[in-house]
C-alpha cells in the first residue's frame, strides 16, 4: 500500500500520505470529533484522517485540489451520506469560508507550501473558527509556538499568538508518511481567541510593526524601528531600544501596535 501511495503521490500538491495508524489515532484522539461538530478537512488525500472524522457522524466538508483523488473521496464518504458530507475540488486558498456554517473546526495534514498563508487566512475569520488541528513541518510548529528569547521566535509566532492560543501536540517522523518527507513534522492545535483579538487596535498596524521589528533579526530595535519610533517614545513605552526584536513579548508588540495606531489617529 505504501509503495502504491508513493508511486501515485504528486509532488506539486505536496502529497505525503499518512500511513502510520498510531499517528492517525493520536491525531483523531486530540481532535475528539463529535456529531455536533462542523469540520472542514483540508487536503483529505486518500482519507487517512477523513475516515475517523467521518465515523464521528460530524458534518464534514472536504477540500481537495487534486482531481485524481476526487472519485475515491466521493465513493468512500460523500456519496454514502451526501446530507452531512461534501467535497469541494478547489484550492483551499481560494475558498470563501463565509459559505460554511460556524463555528468551524479545521483539520488538515497540510501541504507545506500553503501552510502559512492558509493559517493567516483562517485566523482572519476570527470567531467563525472554533479550533484548528494541523500537521506542519516541525520547524514551522516550533516557530508558531516559540517564546521570547528562543531563536525560533519571530514574525509567525508573534502574529499567531497575538490572536490565538497554540499548543504543539504530536511529533511525527518522516517514516509515518508515504513518500517520507525530508523533514520532521508535527501536529499543532490553534484556538482563535476573540478576547486577544479585541485587544489589537489594528491588525494592519500590528503586521507592519512586527515585520519592521524583525526585518533584521541581528540588529537592535532602535535600528529596525527607526522610521517608526523616536528615542522618547521608546522610553515612554518602556522598551529598551538596544534589545533585539526576539526579546519583546507578544503583549509588548500589541501595546506598540496600539500606541502607533493612536498616534496615527491623533488620539
Ligand atoms: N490528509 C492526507 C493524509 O494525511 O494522508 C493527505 C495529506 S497530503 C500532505 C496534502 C493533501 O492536500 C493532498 O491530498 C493534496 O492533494 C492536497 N492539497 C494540496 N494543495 C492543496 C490546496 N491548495 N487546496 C486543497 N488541497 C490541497
Amino acid at each position: 500500500m505504501s509503495k502504491q501511495l508513493t508511486r501515485s503521490a504528486r509532488k506539486r500538491f505536496g502529497q505525503n500520505f499518512l500511513v502510520d495508524d498510531r499517528v492517525i489515532e493520536a491525531i483523531l484522539a486530540s481532535i475528539r470529533a463529535s456529531a455536533a461538530d462542523a469540520i472542514v478537512e483540508i487536503g483529505p488525500g486518500h482519507g487517512a484522517i477523513t475516515e475517523g472524522l467521518y465515523a464521528s457522524q460530524c458534518d464534514l466538508t472536504l477540500i481537495e485540489l487534486d482531481r485524481n483523488l476526487v472519485p475515491g473521496l466521493l465513493a468512500s464518504f460523500v456519496s454514502k451520506t451526501p446530507g452531512r458530507c461534501r467535497l469541494l475540488n478547489e484550492d483551499v486558498l481560494k475558498v470563501d469560508f463565509g459559505q460554511f456554517s460556524s463555528p468551524l473546526r479545521i483539520v488538515g495534514n497540510l501541504p507545506y507550501n500553503i501552510s502559512t498563508p492558509l493559517l493567516f487566512k483562517l485566523l482572519e475569520l476570527g470567531d467563525q473558527i472554533q479550533d484548528i488541528h494541523v500537521m506542519l513541518q516541525k520547524e514551522v510548529v516550533n516557530r508558531i509556538a516559540a517564546v521570547p528569547g528562543e531563536s525560533a521566535y519571530g514574525r509567525l509566532g508573534v502574529m499567531i499568538q497575538a490572536t490565538a492560543s497554540v499548543e504543539p501536540l504530536i511529533e511525527v517522523p518522516p517514516e509515518s508518511f508515504a513518500p517520507p518527507p525530508k523533514v520532521d513534522s508535527g501536529v499543532i492545535r490553534i484556538i482563535p481567541c476573540a478576547r486577544k483579538r479585541s485587544l489589537i487596535a489594528s491588525m494592519q498596524t500590528l503586521t507592519h510593526v512586527v515585520r519592521q521589528a524583525f526585518s533584521q533579526r541581528r540588529k537592535t530595535l532602535r535600528n529596525n524601528l527607526k522610521d517608526i519610533l523616536t528615542s522618547e517614545e521608546f522610553e515612554v513605552l518602556g522598551i529598551n531600544p538596544q534589545d533585539r526584536p526576539e526579546r519583546l513579548s507578544v503583549q509588548t508588540y500589541v501595546e506598540l501596535c496600539n500606541y502607533l495606531d493612536r498616534k496615527e489617529r491623533n488620539i
